[in-house]
């Protein structure tokens, strides 16, 4: 296990490190002897000549906190007042802090739109990788203000997901405030095991992790698992740590058993079909045969309109749908040539008859390989 994380962490010189609400915050609102803390050993990865970039929760908590409310915010716009007011104060607790060791932050305030755009997502990538060359430490966090359900990400959990394959980092680390993964929720049940290490984000992996939240964040033990599905598929490694405990950065950084390490996928998804089938949000499903299945997980082939049995959905050409088995378990993700509507039309058909039955072809396939991205891979060999 010990070699396992050397030789992960040898070459690691750009991170990405989540922070979350539950870490940041304490019963008085922010906890600056945390902040601090953290900076701390931030800033000396930065200094071993390691590229930082930081996504932190906090807003909303330290603006709800300032406002002096006790319970749940109950409405959207309450949560977007607390974000405006919790926000600055957040990042002016960071700006200090990393001053005190000479470095500079920036701020980058996204929603999920302007991550699906493709021109948007590069554009950031391009401030981000400035932003890393210049040596400033660039803090995201999601615009909690703007965003409505439509345009969210929903947690940082998922924000952490999309930035990874941005910066390409080489490790990303999600501090919140368990030790990392367990068999069960800890505070619920006496057996839950804790899992220091998993190879692959498997069904009982996803399983083990609880939805339950802390008080203070929006992403439980669930959306920190989902997430490692996505950032591992990406080649990345991800680790789920305590980031209340003091020196967690180091221990991580010298090889230490902190957290839960997941390893990075043996065969990395290229960038742009890892935007396809994690950052774009799908909107319909087709439902395919075993024979479509089984060509597109196991030979990469495109899917033809043949082996679709079914489908959901309003979608339009270029849409994003999920492709799924005819009971409904999905594993991959793809642009489509065709309208819904027209799909209905030429479902179960052979290539040759798509012109006769829709008066036009533009393509043989639904989804062209290069736009279709597969989820979830074939078991592997025993
Ligand atoms: N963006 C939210 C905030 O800064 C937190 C989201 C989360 O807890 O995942 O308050």
């Amino acid at each position: 296990m010990k070699n396992i994380r050397n030789d992960i962490l040898a070459n690691v010189k750009k991170v990405i490190v989540k922070i979350g609400s539950a870490v940041l915050t304490g019963k008085d609102g922010l906890d600056l002897t945390i902040i601090e803390q953290l900076v701390d050993e931030l800033a000396g990865l930065t200094k071993k000549g390691c590229q930082v970039v930081i996504v932190t929760s906090g807003a909303i908590a330290s603006g709800k906190h300032r406002m002096g409310i006790m319970g749940a915010l109950k409405s959207m716009p309450q949560k977007q007042a607390a974000a405006a007011i919790g926000q600055g104060r957040l990042m002016r607790l960071y700006s200090t802090a990393f001053a005190k060791h000479g470095l500079y932050v920036a701020q980058i305030l996204l929603t999920l739109s302007d991550l699906t755009d493709r021109k948007r997502f590069l554009n950031i990538r391009n401030t981000l990788s400035t932003l890393m060359e210049w040596g400033v430490i660039a803090i995201i966090n999601e615009n909690d203000t703007v965003a409505i359900d439509e345009i969210k990400f929903g947690d940082n959990d998922t924000l952490t997901a999309m930035i990874a394959p941005l910066v390409d980092a080489h490790l990303v680390i999600n501090l919140t405030s368990t030790e990392g993964l367990y068999s069960g929720n800890p505070s619920l049940s006496d057996d839950a095991r804790f899992i220091p290490l998993v190879r692959e984000v498997t069904e009982e992996i996803e399983s083990a992790a609880t939805d339950d939240t802390t008080a203070a964040g929006l992403g439980g033990m669930k959306s920190k698992v989902r997430a490692a599905k996505k950032i591992t598929a990406y080649g990345i490694p991800y680790i789920i740590a305590p980031g209340r405990k003091k020196g967690v950065i180091q221990d991580i950084f010298a090889g230490k058993e902190r957290g839960t390490l997941f390893l990075p996928a043996d065969k990395p998804m290229h960038s742009r079909k890892h935007w396809i089938a994690f950052t774009l949000r799908s909107r319909g499903k087709l439902f395919l045969d075993e024979g479509a299945r089984k060509a597109i997980v196991e030979k990469g082939k495109s899917l033809l309109p043949s082996g679709i049995v079914n489908l959901e959905g309003n979608f339009e050409i270029g849409d994003p749908v999920t492709c799924a088995d005819a009971e409904g378990a999905a594993f991959a993700t793809g642009l489509v040539n065709y309208c819904a509507a027209d799909i209905r039309k030429i479902m179960g058909v052979k290539t040759s008859d798509i012109e006769a039955l829709l008066g036009h072809k533009d393509y043989d396939e639904i989804i062209h390989r290069d736009n279709l991205a597969v989820t979830k891979q074939p078991r592997k060999q025993k």
